[in-house]
């Protein structure tokens, strides 16, 4: 079953081809526009997509080596996202399946985020259900019981900031560039994660807060500015990595939490903050320190990309699950 897939929810376009299960090809473009307004401006976002959305389309069927005449269907993220941006995609997918006369599938790009663990990858192994799925990105911040692939349930989830932004706007505060996140990994390696403390938000329960974080940070630089006006330059490396330090405590406070509520201990983590290098340490650690067990995603399926996209549309193909010509992008979509 060849399907092909369209991601455009925010300032990625991406399309993959994939073959049962399997990765033929995984394009995306990204946007470098949005830099000099340190972050994603929607509007441009999705004037972006639909320049890109042909030329991305066309390299990752050529790249399969795949014939549009060959695909079997054609999936697409209908949400959550910006509506500009998903609006492209959908309406891409929708024409594609119609004029090849095929079915169109939709996807909820955040089980898509969760899904991308069942690619075939080697050297990547499946988690078994029911697992703990935490997915951490840009704009959202959830942990999810996951039954089976299409039958999950948030049982926690941040009530302000999603951690990607706590990443970025921590960043912004530095004066690092957008997105800042990859830039605070990178440097947190080479700095000391225990020289300066923030306070950790109080949350009940399993959901998160990151918004106070941020106003700390801010307080923070600003106190140690007045002291020493080059106290940014000089204390980079172990600024990033304390802020880090403490993004990963709050993570994982949740996660041990989340494990003695389920009685799960399969976890596995998601979006474009499970790049992170750190929170990837931190759960490893937790198999020795806790019994879990863990599913880390491939690098180039954390971020926005496509191949998730397809995974979703392939399992969707098999239950047979098609949606209507009449279906419509939705930017709040629910899990
Ligand atoms: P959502 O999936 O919630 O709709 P999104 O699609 O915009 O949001 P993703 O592309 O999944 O988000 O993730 C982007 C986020 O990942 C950005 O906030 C970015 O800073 C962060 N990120 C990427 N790499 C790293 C890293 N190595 N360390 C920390 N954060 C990272
Ligand atoms: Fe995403």
């Amino acid at each position: 079953i060849y399907i092909l897939a369209i991601e455009s929810s925010c300032d990625d376009t991406a399309a993959s081809v994939m073959l049962n299960g399997k990765i033929l090809s995984n394009v995306v473009a990204g946007q470098s526009i949005h830099e000099a307004y340190g972050g994603v401006v929607p509007e441009l976002a999705s004037r972006a997509h639909q320049q890109n959305i042909v030329p991305v389309v066309d390299q990752a069927l050529k790249k399969a080596n795949v014939d549009k005449n060959q695909l079997n269907a054609v999936a697409f993220t209908r949400g959550p996202g910006l509506m500009g941006s998903l609006l492209v995609g959908t309406s891409f997918a929708k024409s594609l399946a119609y004029g090849l006369g095929i079915p169109l599938i939709d996807v909820n790009h955040m089980q898509a985020h969760i899904l991308a663990h069942f690619i075939d990858e080697e050297g990547f192994e499946k988690p078994p259900f029911p697992f703990l799925a935490m997915t951490i990105s840009g704009g959202h911040t959830q942990i999810v019981r996951v039954n089976s692939h299409f039958d999950m349930e948030v049982i926690g989830e941040t009530i302000d900031d999603a951690v990607g932004e706590a990443f970025d706007k921590s960043g912004k505060l530095l004066g690092l560039g957008y997105p800042a996140g990859p830039e605070i990994d990178r440097r947190a390696k080479l700095g000391n994660p225990k020289a300066f403390k923030f306070t950790k938000p109080k949350v009940d329960g399993l959901n998160f807060s990151f918004s106070g974080l941020k106003t700390a940070i801010l307080y923070f630089i600003q106190k140690e500015i007045k002291a020493n006006p080059n106290f940014i330059e000089e204390h980079l490396n172990d600024i990033c990595a304390s802020i880090q330090y403490t993004i990963i405590g709050i993570l994982m406070d949740k996660l041990k939490l989340a494990t003695k509520a389920t009685g799960l201990t399969h976890i596995a983590i998601g979006g474009g903050v499970s790049a992170n290098t750190g929170i990837r340490q931190a759960l490893k650690n937790g198999e020795a320190k806790f019994g879990w067990t863990t599913y880390v995603p491939k690098f180039e399926f954390t971020t926005d990309n496509a191949a998730m996209i397809a995974i979703v549309g392939y399992l969707k193909y098999l239950e047979q699950d098609f949606a209507e010509q009449s279906v419509t992008a939705s930017s709040r979509l629910k899990i």
